[in-house]
């Protein structure tokens, strides 16, 4: 009977599946770095660069507007597996990791008793800062610097992993990184043709200041977003053989997939390449689907309302059954049934190098504002006139009204960053541990510009 409910279902495009909702199904959370939501043809790229993401969602949801808390990999990966935002996991800086005192979805579902394993390819996503905790198996001998691709290797040993469980229910997180730079050429794919080399290695990609980055001719800045495209290509390969793998497993439970990014990338969309400061749409829009055994009802849906990535530790308790928890974030099931949508999403900006230039934003439906910190600028988009956050029409008289609106959200959000006791959000900022970072880990983070080179100071400045 098992054999049946989990018959595989080859049908044209679709990974097709039966549904048990009795059983504590396996979840598989897959992040991949640096992918921005609109460079995939299921968020309107024009490119096939992502054939199994759409395969994915054909039989799942799409959500078609999903916010990451931070533009960089270690405040928003930390906000994925705790549920907090950056303000309340703490960790926020290239020196700090998840504090101890905040529950992770793995550690949960360790609890509740699935066996938990891990495949990461990024330091900041290692157990330096915190991430390895609650996992029974924890594999980041392939954390690579900016050089090379690791997808393959990654999906090989993932795969390995998983085999390896036992019967009971399991989860496991595999983090990609290709998309990352430097870009690399995947010729197969051919987005790029006629053009050699990698590109990147020339490119101050942390420049604070993007206007120095604007003598990139159109060309070379063409041929840059090509190889991107080539890698997510080449990444959505093995992510699909990913899938391939566990479903072809025949495990005898069901299977949720989680696909999501850390953070988007820029291209000179508002004067920066890369990633990191910033709160725009290139850097905080990102994929987020759930496929797998899910009700069939529920194939192909393509969810508009806002929703953040910090709610999928919540989201993978409830397909655990895990209902007894404080994590805070909205079951993203519940929203795609219409059951419930948060009222705004926002994002928290900090720097890998420092506590400078500190910007928050909160989005409803269109609308969106953010707020720099420092300085205390605003910014204030329409999007759907506006859909590149070109035009700041904060102060504009025509918009009072909605302004107004927005400033009231936003007031209620810095207001919740800067009073650590509101619940369920309980813990301070400042009781974040500090991260224990080796010296090959340095020179990796050093490699990646996430440190100053020699003779700098890697002190938070
Ligand atoms: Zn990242």
């Amino acid at each position: 009977m098992v054999a049946a409910l989990f018959l595989f279902l080859i049908q044209t495009g679709c990974w097709i599946r039966t549904f048990d909702a009795s059983a504590r199904p396996d979840l598989v959370l897959i992040t991949i770095d640096s992918l921005r939501a609109d460079h995939l043809e299921l968020y309107g790229h024009t490119r096939p660069t992502a054939p199994n993401l759409l395969k994915l969602a054909r039989a799942g949801v799409t959500f078609k507007h999903a916010v990451a808390a931070a533009p960089w990999t270690l405040p928003s990966m930390a906000s994925i597996h705790t549920g907090l935002p950056p303000s309340r996991h703490g960790a926020t800086s290239n020196q700090s990791s998840i504090g101890e005192q905040h529950p992770a979805v793995a550690s949960l579902l360790q609890a509740s008793g699935y066996q938990t394993r891990a495949v990461v390819s990024h330091v900041f996503v290692g157990s330096s800062f915190g991430f390895a905790r609650g996992f029974d198996d924890f594999n980041e001998r392939h954390v690579q610097d900016h050089s090379g691709s690791s997808s393959e290797v990654l999906t090989q040993v993932a795969l390995e992993s998983f085999n390896a469980a036992g019967d009971g229910p399991t989860f496991l997180w595999v983090h990609y990184f290709d998309p990352h730079y430097s870009y690399e050429r995947h010729p197969e794919y051919d987005f790029a043709t006629g053009r050699t080399g990698r590109f990147g290695d020339s490119i101050d990609f942390e420049s604070p200041n993007g206007t120095e980055l604007l003598g990139v001719s159109a060309a070379a800045e063409r041929y840059m977003t090509d190889v991107y495209d080539e890698e997510i290509a080449h990444t959505d390969k093995h992510v699909g053989a990913l899938i391939d793998g566990v479903i072809g497993a025949g495990r005898d439970r069901g299977v949720i997939f989680v696909v999501t990014a850390d953070h988007g990338e820029g291209f000179l969309d508002h004067n920066r390449f890369g990633h990191g400061r910033d709160l725009y749409d290139e850097l905080i829009h990102v994929p987020l689907i759930i496929g797998g055994d899910i009700p069939r009802t529920m194939w192909g849906l393509s969810i508009g309302s806002p929703v953040e990535t910090s709610s999928i530790a919540t989201t993978l308790l409830q397909f655990a059954g895990v209902e007894e928890h404080t994590l805070r974030g909205m079951d993203l099931f519940d929203t795609a049934l219409s059951r419930s949508s948060p009222s705004y999403v926002s994002s928290e900006g900090s720097y890998a190098r420092g506590t400078d230039q500190r910007q928050v934003s909160v989005e409803r439906g269109r609308w969106k504002m953010i707020q720099h910190l420092d300085d205390g600028r605003v910014e204030l988009y329409y999007r759907k006139t506006d859909p590149g956050e070109q035009n700041n029409i904060a102060g504009d008289p025509k918009v009072a009204h909605l302004q107004a609106d927005m400033r009231a959200i936003m007031d209620t959000r810095l207001a919740e960053i800067s009073s650590p006791g509101t619940a369920p959000e309980t813990t301070p900022n400042a009781k974040t541990a500090p991260a224990q970072i080796s010296e090959a880990e340095r020179e990796k983070l050093k490699a990646l510009g996430y440190l100053e080179s020699e003779g700098a100071s890697d002190a938070v400045h």
